[in-house]
């Protein structure tokens, strides 16, 4: 059968080293490495297998349960006549209800991921995040860095702020373009993210999702100014202290805790 023919505009560039696709297999349950040893098997999710380079490792796993999601028709052909074994959707891993393919437990995700829609893939693992212990896999190397960045960096932003309050981030390895067909055009890295021990941020979620995005809009300014539609202006008294001082920093100045500090006391200054 014929190998697949690259298309752009679904982020496909087929790794090429085997050996890589290996390591990257590996990152999918080394994560758990500190929880008690199961007899069961680890469910996991693959996005985007293409022509199955990491699949096939993956499948030999005898300590993983398999399904991957592929968008493209073709990929799916090729899939299908090579590894006839797989538990394979065709489809759109953006539209796919993880509560029908997986009604209750947990799963990991992994893949070599189309690196057009990485973001919006993360996003989806955090609405998810209390039933994916680890998400791991490749994306476009400037992606990793913002995602595994500490505070103060220039690639710190929401992405790092949101997956951190809830993950555990390694940057594992760097992986360069000529390992790829076609070669993209940028740098790759493999990255492992682990749930840390933070179930519930101590605060309200959804003001602290407001309050990172709309801080981080404008990254450059003091959040005095970025964050003025969320403030009560006329609030007073002994905690305005430390709310006036986070107003006078940038967004990229505040780790996780901070940020949940900061919406409490943006809570409050609307009591
Ligand atoms: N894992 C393969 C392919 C990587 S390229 C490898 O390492 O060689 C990214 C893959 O994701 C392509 O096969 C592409 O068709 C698939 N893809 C792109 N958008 C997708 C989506 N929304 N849902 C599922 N798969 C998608």
């Amino acid at each position: 059968m014929q190998r697949v023919h690259a298309k752009k505009f679904l982020g496909q560039h087929f790794l090429k080293d085997l050996n890589v696709a290996q390591r990257i297999a590996e990152t999918t349950y080394k994560g758990q490495s500190d929880q008690v040893p199961s007899t069961e098997k680890v469910r996991v999710l693959e996005i985007g297998p293409g022509m199955g380079v990491l699949t096939q490792f993956l499948l030999k796993d005898p300590n993983i349960q398999l399904t991957a999601i592929e968008i493209d028709r073709e990929s799916v052909a090729y899939l299908k006549e090579w590894y006839p074994e797989l538990h394979l959707i065709e489809g759109d891993f953006l539209k796919l209800d993880l509560n029908i393919l997986y009604p209750e437990g947990e799963f990991n995700v992994i893949g070599n991921y189309p690196y057009n829609i990485s973001s919006q893939i993360f996003f989806k693992v955090l609405e998810y995040k209390d039933r994916i212990p680890v998400c791991s896999g490749m994306i476009q190397k400037e992606v990793a860095e913002r995602i595994a960045s500490k505070p103060g960096k220039k690639a710190y932003g929401i992405l790092s702020v949101l997956l951190q309050a809830y993950y555990d981030i390694e940057y594992l390895f760097t992986v360069d373009e000529y390992v790829f067909n076609p070669p993209p055009k940028v740098k790759s890295a493999v990255i492992r993210m682990t749930r840390n021990k933070r179930r519930r941020l101590e605060c309200d979620e959804e003001l602290f999702k407001t309050v990172v995005k709309t801080a981080f809009n404008q990254r450059r300014k003091q959040m005095r100014n970025s964050l003025k539609g969320l403030v009560n202006p006329t609030t007073e008294g002994e905690e305005n202290q430390r709310l006036e001082f986070f107003l006078t920093r940038r967004p990229e100045q505040l780790s996780v805790e901070e940020f949940i500090e900061l919406t409490n006391l943006i809570e409050k200054s609307h009591e």
